[in-house]
């Protein structure tokens, strides 16, 4: 299977063959602009100290100032980041937000450090990065298992080294500490948004099924947002096991459960299967949130969705694309569908800027009037050059991002 950023590099190929793009202008944007890595020690719990190793990959700021989150996880590694940054340059440039794409990471396992050892770690990353970022130069925000604790941590950190009074370095951050309403909700609420604004388009009915990869963040508030508007959630699943019920989970319940167990399995009334098996369930709306490369040309025959709703980044590789895409399966691409974060992310950025606060319906307003019009702008282009919304929405973001070059 191809790293991440490969299969990045492969999607512009296949957009550039329906549209194609000046030579010059192709390979500016097939690399980043800037790749940083870093050695951050920390004094463990025990006395001793270990070196993590952190990156921020810088792709484009012709739009704006690079934008992206900070995941700390054991798998993540340079051409990961690096996957995650083109895409945020493109995610930026088709929700139309004056923004440039970047993505920061350290490798670690969260689970493994304590409280005060993961505050150093985050801490440290923001004092070896703090020459590179900043509110407008680049602007970070939180990705897998980094949390608006860990962005105060960093926004702390950077403000105490540089002096710098607006608190726009970081998004994400707690409501008390300079953060917007509505960032919380913000990618699953951006992805309902997508997909509610497309789906009589795609005939599917007023009340789908759906299948949840991932029940953190991003997967945790599309189940509560998707149920509340009549959606059935039938399976969702975390890194530790999925479980299913045909009649619908009841998604409040089931996060009361997780809180007090920290596990999903034994949910009443539900039955564990796998992950591979939840991917696998026939359902109307399929979501991955969760990581990478989990649809492939392994199991996208096996696909029994009539949508796949990406809010994970990168989910599906361009040879599952093809499967899928032969089959009748329409994807809504993650660029497109998981835009909400980023968006709102900005909001928070121009309201630290302007020291503002703006109301959660304010934010919910102007999100969706985003999501719904680019989403729109997005299916017509699709239809217009007879191509997928992948190859679409890849095109419309470097038309915006070639021009803003020019
Ligand atoms: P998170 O850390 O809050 O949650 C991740 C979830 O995925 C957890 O439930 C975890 O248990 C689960 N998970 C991890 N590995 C898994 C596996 N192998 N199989 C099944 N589940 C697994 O992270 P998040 O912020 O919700 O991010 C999820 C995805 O959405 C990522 O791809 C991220 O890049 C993308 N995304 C996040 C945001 C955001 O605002 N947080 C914005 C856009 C895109």
């Amino acid at each position: 299977m191809l790293n991440p950023f490969e299969n990045a590099l492969l999607q512009l190929t296949r957009a550039n063959n329906v549209k194609p793009f000046s030579k010059e202008f192709l390979s500016r944007i097939s690399q980043p602009e800037r790749e940083i890595r870093i050695s951050i020690p920390v004094k463990m719990d025990d006395g001793t100290t270990k070196i993590f190793e952190g990156y921020r990959v810088e792709h484009n700021n012709a739009r704006g100032p690079y934008k992206g989150g900070i995941r700390f996880h054991q798998d993540t590694d340079i051409n990961e980041v690096k996957a995650l940054a083109f895409w945020m340059a493109l995610k930026c440039a088709v929700a139309n937000i004056p923004m440039g794409g970047g993505k920061g990471g350290v490798t670690v396992d969260p689970e493994k450090l304590s409280k005060t050892e993961l505050e150093k770690l985050s801490r440290g990353w923001a004092r070896m990065m703090a020459p590179n970022i900043g509110p407008d130069k680049d602007v970070p925000a939180p990705d897998v298992n980094t949390t608006p604790e860990i962005m105060a941590w960093m926004n702390d950190e950077y403000m105490k080294i540089t002096g710098e009074k607006t608190g726009a370095t970081f998004t994400g951050k707690p409501l008390d500490k300079g953060g917007s309403e509505g960032r919380g909700a913000a990618t699953g609420l951006g992805g309902f948004y997508v997909f509610d604004c497309l789906r009589t388009k795609m005939n599917l009915p007023e009340s789908c099924t759906v299948v949840i990869q991932g029940f953190g963040n991003v997967g945790g508030n599309a189940a509560e947002i998707l149920a509340s508007h009549g959606h059935k959630i039938i399976a969702l699943s975390d890194s530790k096991s999925a479980i299913v019920n045909e009649n619908g989970l009841d998604i409040q319940a089931l996060n009361e459960f997780k809180k007090s167990n920290k596990h999903i399995e034994g949910f009443p009334g539900s039955r564990t299967i796998t992950n591979a098996e939840l991917l696998e369930l026939p359902c109307d709306v399929l979501i991955p949130a969760a990581l990478e490369n989990q649809i492939t040309e392994k199991n996208a025959n096996n696909i029994k969705a009539k949508l796949v709703l990406e809010l994970a980044n990168g989910p599906t590789t361009p040879e599952a694309d093809d499967i899928l895409l032969s089959r009748g399966i329409i994807t809504l691409p993650d660029i497109l569908a998981n835009s909400g974060g980023v968006t709102v992310s900005t909001f928070e950025w121009e309201q630290n800027l302007k020291g503002e606060h703006w109301s959660e319906q304010d934010v919910y307003e102007k999100l969706k009037v985003i999501m719904d019009r680019e989403a729109l702008e997005i299916y017509e282009r699709a239809k217009a050059l007879n191509t997928d919304m992948r190859r679409a929405s890849f095109i419309v973001a470097l038309e915006r991002i070639e021009q803003a070059i020019k």
